[in-house]
C-alpha cells in the first residue's frame, strides 16, 4: 500500500509564498493497494491536481471516502475530473445526515445546485455511486479492507482504518479529543469522566499498531483554550494519543490556514521538546506536506 498527500490545509486553502512549503490545498489523499486499487480521502481542494494526475488512467474506477462534508473535505470535489468523463466509475462513500436526513448524495448534490456550480450532478458524464456508511462498518475495495469510525467534531466524522496485505493506514478527518463538560465537584462529573475515557479507549484501539496514522492536528496548546469544542486535536493530544496506541509512524495534519511554513516549524519543534519527542520506542512524527509519496 502507499499514499499521497494532496492536500494538507484544515478550514480554507492557505495558498502563496508563505505555505508553498507545506502546501495550501485543504484536505486530500491519494491511497493505492498492493493491486493499484485507487482510493481517496476527503475531496478537499487537493483532489483537483489528484484528478489531473489521474488522466492517463481513464477510464478508471476509485472510490472516495469521505470523512465529513465540511466545505474543506468536499470543496474539491465539483472540480474532481473523473466525474466529467464517460467511462468512468466514481463511488463515493459517506455518512449520512442524522439532522436532516439527508443521505451522503443529497449533501454532495447540493453544493452543485445552480447557484453554486455550473454543472448540475444529474449532468455528470461518469457513472457515479452513492453509498451511506454506518458506523463500524467495513467496504472492500479489491484488497483493501475500510473500517469506519465516528470521532468526535461537530458534524459526524468517521476515521478510517485501511488494511491491507497485513499493513494498516488509519486517517482521521477532524478529530477533537473528548473532555469531561462538567467541574470535578459536580455529581455527574464522574459518570461523564467514565464515557470520556470509554470513547478514548475505543479510538486507540482503532489507532492501534498502525503503520501509519494521518491525525487532525490543527492548534497549539497556547491556541487551544480559545478553541475548544471546535471539533480538532493539538501536537501534544496527536503526540501522546499515537504513543499510547503503539503506531509507528504518525504524520500530523489538517494545518491551521493562518500558519505559514516558518511558523508550523515552530510549533512542531516547540511540541516534540516540551513532550520529549524521540525518547526510546516513540512513533516517527512529521508534518503532512502536499505531494509527499509515502510506502507502507
Ligand atoms: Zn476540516
Ligand atoms: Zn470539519
Amino acid at each position: 500500500m502507499h499514499f499521497k498527500f494532496w492536500g494538507v490545509r484544515g478550514s480554507i486553502p492557505a495558498p502563496g509564498p508563505k505555505t508553498v512549503h507545506y502546501g495550501g490545498n485543504t484536505t486530500c489523499i491519494e491511497v493505492r493497494g498492493e493491486n493499484n486499487e485507487l482510493l481517496i480521502l476527503d475531496g478537499g481542494t487537493g483532489i483537483f491536481p489528484l484528478g489531473q494526475s489521474l488522466i492517463p488512467e481513464f477510464p478508471l474506477k476509485v472510490h472516495i471516502f469521505i470523512t465529513h462534508t465540511h466545505w474543506d473535505h468536499i470543496q474539491g470535489l465539483p472540480m474532481f475530473l473523473p466525474i466529467f468523463v464517460p467511462g468512468n466509475e466514481v463511488t463515493i462513500h459517506g455518512a449520512a445526515d442524522p439532522i436532516t436526513q439527508r443521505d451522503i448524495g443529497e449533501v454532495l448534490a447540493r453544493q452543485m445546485e445552480y447557484a453554486y456550480f455550473p454543472v448540475r450532478e444529474a449532468e455528470l458524464n461518469a457513472s457515479m455511486s452513492y453509498l451511506n456508511i454506518q458506523e463500524g462498518q467495513s467496504v472492500q475495495v479489491g484488497g483493501v479492507n475500510v473500517r469506519s469510525m465516528l470521532l468526535n467534531h461537530p458534524v459526524l466524522n468517521f476515521g478510517y482504518r485501511l488494511e491491507c496485505e497485513g499493513k494498516v493506514f488509519v486517517f482521521t478527518g477532524d478529530h477533537e479529543w473528548p473532555y469531561n463538560i462538567y467541574n470535578k465537584q459536580d455529581p455527574d462529573y464522574p459518570d461523564y469522566q467514565q464515557m470520556v475515557d470509554e470513547q478514548r479507549s475505543r479510538v486507540l484501539e482503532f489507532f492501534s499498531d498502525a503503520d501509519v496514522l494521518v491525525i487532525d492536528t490543527a492548534y497549539t496548546e497556547a491556541e487551544y483554550p480559545s478553541r475548544k469544542g471546535w471539533g480538532h486535536g493539538t501536537f501534544a493530544s496527536s503526540i501522546e494519543a499515537a504513543r499510547e496506541a503503539g503506531v509507528k509512524r504518525v504524520f500530523l495534519t489538517h494545518h491551521e490556514p493562518t500558519r505559514s511554513d516558518a511558523d508550523l516549524e515552530v510549533a512542531f519543534d516547540e511540541a516534540r521538546k516540551s513532550l520529549g519527542v524521540g525518547r526510546e520506542g516513540d512513533p516517527q512524527f512529521e508534518l503532512a506536506q502536499e505531494g509527499l509519496l509515502i510506502e507502507i
